[in-house]
């Protein structure tokens, strides 16, 4: 596959890289961000729901609260699941109705999810390169993503 690759070097930047993937999101996408702490992955949530139409005032960290939800142009459910240790810790939280609805998923630290993560998804790894550097690296898993992942990388590059 293709290495969708691009470096940006500032927080501006990269709220303008995820606006940009952003414009092709529809609902029921699910986007897996990871990297570590610090490494970008809320202020990347900010430039995509800022795409949608949500204030980026209201696009904050919802690590203690697991989910945030922000009403824009479609339904944004923002999770982070950092500190998730166990797959049995989410069993209340009716996961699937967000993750499979009519909204975008937005989901940093999906590798906490184990065996409750879906199948199909975009993902963004994130390289901490340097204090304003960072490796953004896009790929998707299942065809329709992998499909119109090339086409958002036209728009973004
Ligand atoms: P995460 O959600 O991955 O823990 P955050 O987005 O909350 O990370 O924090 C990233 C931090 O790194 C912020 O303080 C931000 O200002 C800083 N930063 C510096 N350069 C960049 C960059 N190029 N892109 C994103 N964040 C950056
Ligand atoms: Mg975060």
């Amino acid at each position: 596959m293709v290495k969708n690759k691009i470096l940006s070097h500032n927080p501006e930047e990269t709220i303008l890289i995820a606006a940009k993937f952003a414009r092709n999101l529809r609902a029921g996408d699910i986007v897996f961000l990871k990297g570590e702490l610090g490494a970008g992955k809320t202020t990347f949530t900010k430039g995509l729901a800022q795409a949608l139409r949500v204030k980026e005032a209201e696009v904050n960290s919802p690590t203690f609260i697991l989910m945030n939800y922000y009403e824009g142009k479609l339904p944004i459910y923002h999770f982070d699941f950092y500190r998730i240790n166990q797959e049995s810790e989410l069993s209340t939280m009716d996961l699937d109705e967000y993750i499979y609805g009519k909204g975008i998923s937005v989901i940093e630290w999906p590798e906490r999810l184990g065996k409750l993560a879906p199948q199909e998804f975009f993902q963004v790894d994130i390289g901490h390169k340097s204090e304003y550097q960072r490796m953004f690296e896009f790929s998707a898993a299942g065809e329709g993503f992998r499909i119109r992942l090339e086409k958002m990388m036209a728009r973004i590059k």
